[in-house]
């Protein structure tokens, strides 16, 4: 079909000026001039680009659908853009002349990252599962290694090994992605019917389902399922009637011997206006927590990003990175992102200067933020249900007294206030007073894993509601 070259470049010369008119000229040069067009076979077109990052790109940006839509609009047809990967052979030399061990596996230099088999790709988009997560694509750490075997035993045996599982901890440490690879790995490994759907999704089906009087199918569609994944349970704080419903979904997978996988935040035991039958069923089987990555940890996880995207960076920038972005792993990612759109305008390897200029804002938030104690004791009271003034009152209750004695040691390790200081943030409490707190809580934390995390996702939380003011 000579022809599709024709209108494939049609397209692309009408694109790019519709970008021009629309003073989108950049974004045409840094994604869209990067494609060459291969072959067409029926309404597929075969196209090439340098690296998945930049089909990701193209993708995420809206770009492959605009084109794709151009061409419906010059021929009539409706024409599905699939990428390959094509490694530059140009650029792939400067990487192994470099003195770093060498990375790039060599038989990925063409890639082809279409899914062959329909069936699979069927019960995936059915199953909402982002496709990218997977056990393979985890890296194992210290902070991750229990919770990675709990999901992979699951995800082995379903139903028989741990059910449910729960996995918890704060933002952006891997437990959507944990998630998704035991749906992942079962997918691929039988015909097994999973299903993912977040805390929030599942509540609005299912309050949709009453208003529509389509209950009945609601629960058939989620007691059918063989592996039912439920990302972010904390979100199901106060919905009470959600609750009711989960509870017998619940039962109705448990009972058959079904596969359960929770997500949430933070341990149960910290979840609040959850009725306790509910608490108890998330309880039973296995929690496990991701903590925040070692140093170690997060630059193997960039260099896996790397290998995974057939980009290589300096060593040096690696280690930058790794160093001074250790809030999560997202950041991480999103850092890495930012020097990889760099790279790729360029056209050369960045430097560690040019790192350090490219994530000034980012790294500079994340050192320099001069955190009080007013923001972190607004941080544990708004977590706790309380208000500022209860956590600086009198109140000795034991649902008050615990959240202050967080807070006290919180705000000792974050900032530089003497124990003078901090019982006088705190309502004007004696030095002694906060010493005791905060040796306590030092001493609870090696014990109690579960006051360890929460006390690490506070840590988390203030840093991000500091962040999230700055901007
Ligand atoms: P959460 O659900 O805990 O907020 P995600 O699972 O969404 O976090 O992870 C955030 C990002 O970090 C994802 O892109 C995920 O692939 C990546 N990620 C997290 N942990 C790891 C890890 N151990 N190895 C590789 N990638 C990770
Ligand atoms: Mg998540």
């Amino acid at each position: 079909m000579a022809i599709v070259n024709v209108f494939w470049e049609e397209a692309i010369k009408q694109v790019k000026e519709d970008y021009i008119n629309d003073s989108r000229e950049e974004d045409f040069q840094w994604w869209i001039a990067k494609i060459n067009f291969i072959e067409s076979q029926g309404t597929t077109i075969y196209v090439s680009v340098p690296s998945k990052f930049v089909k990701d790109q193209l993708d995420a940006r809206g770009h492959t659908s605009y084109i794709e839509n151009k061409l419906l609009e010059i021929s009539g047809d409706k024409f599905k853009i699939e990428f390959k990967i094509e490694v530059n052979q140009e650029q792939r030399k400067i990487e192994i002349e470099d003195d770093e061990p060498v990375i790039i596996n060599q038989t990925k230099e063409v890639q082809n990252t279409d899914i062959s088999n329909t069936n699979n790709t069927e019960n995936r988009k059915k199953s909402r599962l982002e496709e990218d997560y997977s056990f393979n694509s985890f890296v194992i750490g210290d902070n991750n290694s229990f919770a990675y075997n709990a999901a992979l035993a699951v995800a082995k045996n379903p139903g028989r090994a741990y059910n449910p599982l729960l996995i918890y901890g704060g933002v952006g440490l891997g437990k959507t992605h944990l998630m998704c690879a035991i749906g992942n790995h079962c997918l691929a490994n039988g015909d097994k019917k999973v299903i993912y759907v977040t805390a929030e999704d599942f509540t609005n089906e299912f309050i949709e389902s009453v208003g529509a009087k389509t209950t009945q199918k609601f629960k058939n569609k989620y007691r059918n399922a063989d592996i039912l994944l439920i990302d972010d349970i904390h979100f199901f704080q106060n919905k009470d009637g959600t609750q009711e419903e989960l509870f017998h979904t619940f039962n109705a997978l448990y009972d058959s011997f079904k596969q359960i996988v929770f997500t949430c935040d933070r341990p149960v035991s910290e979840l609040k206006n959850l009725a306790d039958r509910l608490r108890s069923r998330f309880e039973r089987g296995l929690n496990v927590d991701l903590s925040l990555p070692s140093y170690e940890t997060r630059r193997a996880i960039l260099e896996k990003k790397l290998v995974s995207m057939g980009m290589q960076i300096s060593s040096d920038v690696i280690d930058y990175i790794a160093q001074n972005v250790a809030s999560n792993v997202r950041d991480l990612e999103s850092a890495l992102t930012k020097i990889i759109a760099y790279t790729e305008l360029v056209g050369k390897e960045v430097t560690l200067e040019i790192a350090q200029q490219e994530l000034r804002d980012k790294i500079n938030i994340q050192q320099n933020t001069n955190i009080g104690a007013e923001t972190i004791i607004k941080v544990v009271a708004d977590y706790y249900g309380l208000s500022v003034k209860d956590i600086k009152g009198p109140k000795r209750s034991k649902n008050v007294m615990l959240p202050r004695q967080i807070a006290m040691y919180i705000v000792s390790e974050l900032t530089e206030y003497s124990t003078t200081e901090i019982g006088g943030e705190f309502g004007g409490r004696d030095h002694t007073t906060v010493m005791h707190s905060v040796k306590k809580m030092a001493d609870s934390i090696k014990v109690d894993s579960g006051l360890d995390s929460t006390i690490q996702i506070l840590i988390k939380n203030v840093k991000e509601y500091k962040n999230w003011q700055l901007v």
